[in-house]
């Protein structure tokens, strides 16, 4: 079986960030205190509960585990309306490449994602996606960036037997390529989120691109893997 895990953000789609509307909406309902995600936090790399996290010790009030879970849940819930606020849009190729790889038996497409499962869900529904994707590993806590990776190939693995060097990780950040590494998998950089390709290829991923590539070269490319390089043994960092 080969195994394909997905990152959503700058990998799958762009929302151009109209998720913010939400964050900052449900931060104003739960602390009264206006906020705004896009000056005030670095998002990128961070899981949705650890923004979450970093929001309230912004704002100063302590990031207790129920509020944080009060927060995701209600950013989750303003999510769909806040979507269509922006122009987001599918990113090139993808919709091609989830329908090449829709009807072979041997390939699963899994999510893995810093998104909690109802962001996620909010998203992929927004644009269409969601069919591609019956299930993945997402944010589930505050803890680290890694455990989701681990948790993803755990998932993978209770569906069908997976070989080692058929795992494959798609993300647009260092993030991706480091927590690809941390379980043994191939990253396929894509400098269509915040990222150039020259950043993405410091961290050696196994392949780079700067969008995807059209759906029978990236169906060649996982097909042909197996010839191909060895993972780089890498370490997950949630920096
Ligand atoms: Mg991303």
């Amino acid at each position: 079986m080969t195994v394909l895990f997905w990152d959503i953000d700058g990998t799958l789609i762009t929302t151009r960030r109209a998720g913010m509307y939400a964050w900052n909406d449900s931060v104003q309902e739960l602390t009264g205190r206006q906020f705004d995600l896009k000056v005030q936090v670095r998002t990128a790399g961070l899981t949705d509960y650890q923004i979450a996290v970093k929001t309230f010790e912004l704002l100063g009030v302590a990031p207790d585990p129920a509020l944080v879970e009060r927060l995701v849940r209600r950013y989750e819930e303003l999510l769909p309306a806040s979507l269509p606020r922006k122009a987001g849009y599918v990113l090139p190729n993808v919709r091609e490449i989830l329908e090449q790889l829709r009807d072979r038996s041997d390939v699963r497409s899994y999510l893995l994602t810093g998104n909690t499962r109802g962001g996620a869900r909010a998203k992929l529904t927004h644009f269409g996606l969601i069919e591609y994707f019956p299930d993945g590993a997402f944010a589930e806590d505050a803890g680290a960036r890694s455990a989701i990776a681990a948790r993803a190939l755990q998932l993978a693995r209770r569906t069908a037997p997976v070989a080692d060097d058929r795992v494959f990780v798609i993300g647009d950040t260092p993030h991706d390529i480091e927590c690809a590494g941390a379980i043994g998998a191939r990253t396929i950089a894509v400098a269509t989120g915040g990222y150039t390709l020259e950043e993405l290829r410091a961290y050696d991923p196994w392949r780079a691109f700067e969008e995807l590539p059209a759906a029978g070269e990236f169906v060649a490319l996982i097909d042909g893997s197996s010839r191909g390089a060895q993972p780089h043994a890498g370490r997950c960092v949630s920096t």
